[in-house]
């Protein structure tokens, strides 16, 4: 390698990758230093489980649709890139979103963070609950806090707390459609581990939760880091969709000399003795990287990465498929208030769509005026009925729950299907033992070699900004040790 500037190889080009390689070169000309970045994709696409579709003034996403606006990092991104402009809000006339119980749309009570009631009277009168899990959930306030740092499931946590209803019909739905997943069986510290703080802090988890205990590893509290004009909302998105980030990502990316190969899969990283790795292409080329970033889903790390066999250990880690099932409307054929973002449904409810939101009313920048736009999810962990239907079958029984549901039953102008096998990663309990044991074996095994993503340690597009930008740190610091 003798004095040439050393070389950063990010494999996968999804967020998390198109992250470290932008905070990398930016850190590395804070510092005065040269550095070679090479990101390698292996699809023909950029932007991984991003895809934005823009088609007759309709900004339609087909993965992701927004993110939250407390997590700091993808704010700070936006204002590096000069996206910050492009923020759009929540429509602030849609704050109703609602949860199907027993075939019925119940809005959901205000008060409510993270799926936990906060207060008290709107929880008491709404027809979610009967009054026995109101009761139930009121223990809350007196059932003393678990003892020990032991992970558990973020079901069994909030069942101990809250009681099965409340569990079931409201925080279930709502939280666990993050994952797809199953509550019982999703960590609880590697999902929600301000619950377990919140519970350390107040003892009851509603009193905690009212009180702000709400904030995350990469979230922050108030409003001071969001551009004036985006305040307010919970959630933001770009009014070109999530795929402006991506494109100003690769742009900038270019301008700044990096080397971004698509269509290109990556076989091996082997660890060089000295630190850094021989990264070798599907097509047998092989480029000689002083520092590697893995970004790609964990499940592919056993493959790459032969010589660290705590790789292996992701290897059987569970993932949902799930569809996205867009339909568009004109506006004057729908005969029914569309009066708010939509609604989950619990899988007690025994529905095939797991999710629908009303997209346009929602987001005001995803559709003309004249047009309505409808999102349902299909899919999780354990319901995977739609992986072996056709486009015909997947459609027509999307369009017969939005029937039954919200009595929209005319023809939509056009349907778009999305199938996103093995997407969305489920951190089970024990998850971050095995994200340690990982970091651990790549330090000692294969020094230079970093891995980061949704696999890891949050799968919100912040979380994996938050982690590509430490991804890059570290690399970064390696190459210059
Ligand atoms: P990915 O986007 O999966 O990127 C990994 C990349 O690695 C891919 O491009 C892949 O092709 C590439 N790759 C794989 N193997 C190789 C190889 N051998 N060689 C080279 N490249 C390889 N988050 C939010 O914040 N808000 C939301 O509204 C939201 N909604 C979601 C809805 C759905 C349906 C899904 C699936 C996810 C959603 N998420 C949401 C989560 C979020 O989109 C993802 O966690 C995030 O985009 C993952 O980014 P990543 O870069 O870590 O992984």
């Amino acid at each position: 390698r003798g004095k040439a500037d050393p070389h950063l190889v990010v494999i996968g080009g999804g967020i998390t990758g198109l992250t470290t390689a932008f905070y990398a070169i930016r850190q590395a000309k804070a510092e005065g230093l040269g550095l070679k970045v090479t990101l390698i994709e292996g699809s023909e696409r950029l932007g991984g489980k991003i895809r934005t579709m823009r088609r007759d003034g309709f900004v339609i996403e087909r993965g992701p649709d927004s993110f939250l606006a407390r997590k700091r990092p993808i704010i700070d991104l936006s204002r590096e890139l000069g996206l910050a402009e492009e923020l759009v809000t929540l429509n602030p006339a849609t704050k109703k979103t609602y949860i199907l119980r027993g075939g019925k749309l119940h809005r959901i009570p205000p008060g409510l963070v993270l799926g936990v009631p906060t207060e008290w009277k709107p929880f008491v009168t709404s027809g979610l609950i009967g009054l026995s899990g109101k009761l139930r959930a009121a223990l809350d306030w007196v059932l003393p806090a678990a003892r020990g740092d032991a992970d558990e499931s973020l079901g069994g946590f909030l069942r101990r707390r809250l009681g099965d209803q409340v569990v079931d019909f409201v925080a279930e739905p709502l939280l666990s459609g993050i994952y797809a997943g199953d509550a019982d069986k999703l960590s609880l510290l590697a999902t929600f581990p301000q619950f377990r703080a919140a519970e350390r802090k107040y003892r009851s988890l509603m009193i905690g939760l009212g009180r702000g205990a709400g904030a995350t590893r990469s979230g922050a509290a108030g409003e001071d880091h969001i551009p004036p004009h985006a305040r307010g909302s919970a959630f933001l998105s770009y009014r070109r969709g999530l795929s402006a980030l991506v494109e100003r990502l690769s742009e900038t990316l270019q301008a700044e000399g990096a080397v971004l190969l698509t269509g290109e899969p990556v076989r091996a990283v082997t660890p060089e003795r000295g630190g850094g790795a021989v990264v070798t292409l599907a097509n047998g080329d092989a480029l000689l990287a002083d520092a590697v970033a893995v970004t790609t889903p964990v499940s592919a790390l056993g493959e790459l990465l032969q010589g660290v066999p705590e790789a292996s250990l992701f290897r059987d880690m569970a993932y949902a498929s799930v569809a996205n099932v867009v339909l568009g409307y004109r506006r004057d054929a729908i005969r029914v208030p569309l009066d708010g973002a939509g609604f989950v449904i619990p899988r007690t409810e025994g529905r095939f769509i797991t999710a629908c939101t009303w997209t346009s009313e929602k987001w005001l920048h995803t559709a003309p005026r004249e047009n309505v736009l409808i999102r349902c999810y299909v899919g999780r962990i354990d319901d995977e009925r739609w992986r072996t239907m056709d486009d015909a079958a997947l459609g027509a029984a999307v369009k017969r729950e939005v029937a039954e549901l919200i009595g929209i039953d005319v023809e939509p102008e056009f349907l778009d299907i999305t199938r996103l096998e093995k997407s969305m990663p489920q951190y089970e309990v024990g998850h971050l033992d095995k994200v340690r044991a990982l970091r651990d074996a790549l330090m000692k095994k294969a020094p230079g070699v970093f891995a980061a993503g949704a696999g890891f340690e949050g799968v919100g597009l912040p979380d994996c900004i938050h982690q590509g930008k430490q991804a890059a740190e570290q690399a970064v610091a390696f190459t210059r040790r």
